[in-house]
């Protein structure tokens, strides 16, 4: 079974998990750009986080055979926060690099005028540079939530084809699915989804154009949540093919329209270095 996790803060996870998500079949991830779990405090910290993205994480995750891509944006909820605004005037210099596969992740926390415009303004930045886009649906007054986030996409350049709805539940799935967009879902252990009310949606819904993905990070959540839902799918009659689609081929043809995702495995390459330095902290 080859996993691919569309959305996961491998830089909040340890190389344990790493090796526990090799091991569960998970050979592709994708890392949207968010908060830290408590507030930045200028635009430099965006742009040490990013390059971390785009180099570090990646090498690190290359030693445990696992393909790592990223997203870039100005996150939904620190969009409010004045000090941290600017970073979406030098979010293009990001956008044009090889590991870039989407702008994300973007979208609404709490609904504010603030969010509205970093919203237009990076879907904007999407279109300008040919990217899809990870869209956030907030965690609260998820429907509303939903539909201001449609009426803002469809007043936007991006076609709704390549916008990836994410957080997504019951209460919103229809609509997001009606309005042509990519349709995520994100399975916690003990909020949001799960395996069981995962599975019940793709029997309603279909495979088509879902992705799953554990969207784990420094809080109480997952990382191997792909593989129970893979697994959970198998036990309720999917196939082997609808488990690979959801599980490996949507996430590509998604995060393919970017034309940047490589996904032959990397080599576990003992002994390598980024910029002079290893995973053994210089004891080798
Ligand atoms: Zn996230």
């Amino acid at each position: 079974m080859r996993i691919f996790d569309p959305h996961i803060h491998m830089t909040s996870r340890t190389t344990d998990d790493y090796e526990a998500m090799y091991a569960a079949g998970v050979r592709a991830v994708v890392e949207p750009a968010f908060w830290l779990g408590q507030p930045r405090t200028s635009p430099a910290s965006f742009y040490d986080y990013f390059d971390g993205l785009l180099g570090w994480e990646p090498f690190r995750a290359a030693q445990y055979g696992i393909a790592h891509h990223c997203t870039i944006a100005l996150n939904p909820k620190e969009a409010n926060d004045p000090r941290c605004t600017p970073v979406l005037d030098q979010l293009s210099r990001y956008l044009v690099k090889d590991g870039v596969v989407a702008v994300g992740e973007i979208g609404y926390d709490s609904m504010t005028p603030a969010e509205d415009r970093a919203l237009a303004a990076q879907l904007q930045l999407a279109a300008d540079h040919e990217l899809p886009a990870l869209v956030h649906t907030p965690h609260r007054d998820k429907l509303a939530g939903l539909r201001r986030t449609l009426d803002v996409v469809a007043e936007s350049a991006l076609d709704p084809q390549w916008v990836l709805l994410d957080h997504l539940n019951e209460t919103t799935v229809k609509e997001a699915k009606d309005a042509g967009c990519w349709l995520g879902f994100s399975v916690y252990p003990d909020t949001k989804m799960d395996e069981v009310r995962m599975v019940a949606l793709l029997q309603t819904y279909g495979p088509e154009k879902v992705l799953v993905n554990s969207a784990a990070d420094w809080g109480r959540s997952d990382p191997l949540k792909t593989r129970k839902v893979a697994e959970a799918m198998l036990a309720a009659g999917f196939s082997e093919a609808d488990v690979d689609q959801v599980l490996w081929q949507n996430p590509v043809t998604f995060y393919g329209l970017s034309g940047r995702l490589v996904l032959d495995p990397p080599g576990k390459e003992t002994g390598a270095t980024h910029e002079g330095n290893s995973i053994r902290r210089g004891g080798e």
